[in-house]
């Protein structure tokens, strides 16, 4: 077991966010973690990057205790916080100049790969969000660490870049099977791309269910349109909105 996540609790001075959390993410698995807003799918991230620490429980990676130690992931944020006064390629490789050689050949291949081979030497401000998550994405995945995590990299896109994104992460998961722990709000992007799915209850928050994703690889779009999908989609729908019901 890469990562295992063991009854974590966070709570924020008066605010309890995470009542206990159980979870696990496998060698070469794609995880995806679905939960309403403010149910701490970011603060589960922040404790796994060593942002923060939790108040019980234990976060292992490869069996050692991580709390607190930063740089053991590629984490890729919810904002994509790049520096505005370094170049893209400059934000690319800064990661790896705090912890060894930049290869700006490599970042260089990347960049070409997701369309912005023209944008090396430019600006944050001078690129679309969905540039500077791409950008972020880049800079996660050459952090070289076996878990990647991505806290909902592809919300701010517009449709067809975020389905051309999503099918263009399988590609790269595919081809190097780095781990991956993937916040979403969207059950169809979850379905569509990871093999588990946990889904997270309201504040304070638990795990209300572990879904197991049944569909074969390679996947297309044409996934999206059969009759399971929709079928498995329709299920999961039903178990967040009664999570959001409750509240009401
Ligand atoms: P999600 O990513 O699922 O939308 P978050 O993890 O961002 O949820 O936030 C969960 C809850 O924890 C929210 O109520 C938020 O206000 C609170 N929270 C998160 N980080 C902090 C912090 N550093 N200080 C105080 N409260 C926080
Ligand atoms: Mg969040």
């Amino acid at each position: 077991m890469l990562l295992n996540i063991e009854h974590v609790k966070k709570s924020f001075a008066e605010t309890e966010v995470l009542r206990d959390i159980s979870l696990h993410v496998e060698e070469g698995e794609f995880v995806a973690l679905l939960g309403p807003s403010g149910s701490g799918k970011s603060t589960i991230f922040n404790l796994i990057g060593g942002i923060m620490e939790p108040d019980d429980g234990a976060i292992t990676l490869n069996h050692k205790v991580i709390h607190g130690k930063r740089g053991l992931i590629g984490y890729m944020p919810q904002q994509p916080s790049l520096f505005p006064w370094r170049t893209v390629l400059e934000n690319i490789v800064l990661v790896q100049e705090l912890t060894g050689k930049p290869n700006r050949q490599e970042a260089k291949e990347w960049l070409e790969k997701v369309g912005l081979q023209e944008f090396e030497n430019a600006y944050p401000i001078e690129l679309s969000g969905g540039m500077k998550q791409r950008v972020a994405f880049i800079r996660a995945m050459l952090s070289k660490q076996n878990l990647l995590c991505l806290d909902e990299p592809f919300s701010a896109l517009d449709e067809f870049t975020r389905i051309s994104m999503q099918k263009w992460l399988l590609s790269v998961w595919e081809t190097n099977r780095k781990s991956i722990l993937f916040v979403t709000h969207s059950i169809e992007e979850a379905l569509f791309l990871a093999d588990r799915i946990y889904i997270l209850t309201k504040r304070p928050t638990m795990v209300k269910e572990e879904v197991i994703v049944p569909f074969a690889r390679p996947r297309d779009e044409s996934l999206l349109n059969t009759e399971p999908f929709f079928h498995l989609k329709q299920k999961i729908f039903k178990q967040l909105k009664d999570e959001l019901d409750e509240g009401l």
